[in-house]
């Protein structure tokens, strides 16, 4: 494989940039000593800038459900480029897609779109605390939601309902607010709901975890999270940043018909362009200024581009019969042959696939929280992850990562990944023999 030009960008960019890229995981220290430099994507595939080619199932982490520069959404920016790249005014693009997103979503009956999922999760935060007059935030260990100060927390040791701060720079103060109980444990939740529910504002959850790699909620717990936050008056959010449009147009509130009160989405809403939203209940939603009291701005807003390339994704996603179907489909078929492979390899895996999401952990399962998630053997990943880019497979370049498949994928596609697995799976295999 060809790499000289990626080693050649790397220097120049460790020189003018913090570890040479501007999103730590793109260093790909998990599986590679520099990273890849990516210059083109075309459907399912991407070439790196040394003109290898590979089938993405990265898909810049979710966003381009449709896989890269599918022409509706590329003329729709076109266009648009072609009558302004920003206002810094209100303009048609938003009430369109705030108009779509509201319909997909019952659960939203108003939107505010913002530039990230950080900013949507941190507005929400905000929003809640407002909402409700209490401080403290709920999150649970092994779920992401962007790097919000307070959300960038851990729990603290012992029976210690304080979390810590999991960065420098994040102040103790913003961490102290913060819960941090173990995911798919509900009686935590409703435990914590009974002594403290009084102070507690919001519980924001990943409906379907996927940033410890994919750990789907059990039976029943969203279901009790709901119940119990409903019960103590604390608003339930739910982060769909990854879920939203993914799982379906409707997303995992949709896939398990639970209503949060709040929804923050962001990746597939923006078309691959930079979109993060947060939404919900009319009568929270109003707090927001200017019909409200609680802050919340941004210059580039509803950029009528972001909002172009969002809105033909969308509608090529509800126009498409069938396009979750598919998408759950190839994610539960590449499961299969990753089970099937790995068996045959001998190398023990957990396959773990939840509505066209996917992750292969390298350790026992069921996975059902972040300590479980940790055991994966990092080092059988990434003996994996490069044989499989030897074949011209884009894994995620981290272990505890999901397969974001998309509909650009064929089955030839399909069935070259398949033919690479059992060379990989023994490569992870005699990686620690
Ligand atoms: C990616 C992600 C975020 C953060 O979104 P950014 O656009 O990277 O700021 C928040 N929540 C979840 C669940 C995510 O996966």
């Amino acid at each position: 494989m060809k790499d000289d030009m990626s080693k050649a960008l790397y220097e120049r960019a460790q020189r003018v940039t913090p570890g040479g890229v501007n999103s730590p995981v793109r260093a790909m220290r998990g599986v590679r000593d520099y990273p890849l430099f990516a210059e083109r994507g075309e459907g399912a595939l991407l070439y790196d800038a040394d003109g290898n080619a590979y089938i993405d199932l990265l898909n810049s982490w979710g966003p381009l459900i449709l896989g890269h520069g599918h022409p509706a959404v590329v003329e729709a920016i076109r266009e648009q480029a072609g009558r302004a790249l920003t206002f810094g005014l209100a303009s048609r693009l938003e009430v369109e897609l705030a108009e779509l997103v509201t319909a997909a979503m019952p659960a939203v009956d108003e939107v505010r779109f913002v530039s990230s999922g950080t900013e949507a999760t941190m507005s929400a935060i905000r929003l809640a605390r407002a909402y409700t007059g209490r401080d403290v935030v709920v999150k649970f260990a092994g779920c992401y939601h962007g790097h919000v100060d307070a959300l960038l927390a851990r729990a603290g040791s012992g029976a210690a309902l304080s979390a810590l701060p999991v960065s420098p720079g994040v102040p103790h103060k913003a961490a102290e607010d913060t819960v941090v109980l173990p995911y798919n444990d509900l009686f935590a939740v409703e435990d914590l709901m009974r002594q403290r529910g009084g102070e507690i504002a919001c519980v924001i959850v990943e409906p379907i975890a996927a940033n410890m790699g994919v750990v789907p909620p059990k039976p029943g717990y969203l279901e009790g999270i709901r119940r119990a936050t409903a019960a103590a008056g604390v608003l339930l959010i739910f982060d769909e940043v990854i879920t939203g449009f993914r799982v379906s147009l409707g997303g995992a509130q949709e896939a398990f018909s639970i209503q949060p009160d709040l929804t923050c989405l962001g990746k597939v809403l923006g078309g691959g362009l930079p979109v993060g939203a947060y939404g919900g209940r009319r009568e929270i939603m109003e707090r927001i200024a200017p019909q409200g009291d609680v802050y919340q701005a941004g210059t580039l807003s509803g950029s009528p581009l972001a909002m172009a390339a969002g809105l033909a994704q969308l509608r090529i996603l509800q126009q498409t019969a069938g396009a979750y179907r598919r998408l759950h489909a190839v994610a539960e078929a590449l499961g299969a042959a990753m089970r099937e492979a790995s068996r045959a390899a001998d190398v023990l895996t957990t396959v773990q696939v939840s509505h066209g999401l996917l992750t292969c952990f390298f350790a026992p399962g069921p996975i059902e929280d972040q300590e479980q998630a940790a055991r994966t053997d990092a080092r059988r990943y990434r003996a994996f992850w490069q044989a499989m880019a030897a074949h011209g497979v884009l894994f995620a370049p981290a272990a505890n990562e999901a397969v974001f498949p998309s509909l650009a994928l064929k089955d030839e596609h399909v069935e070259q990944i398949t033919a690479a697995l059992p060379q990989a799976f023994r490569a992870a295999r005699d990686a620690v023999r």
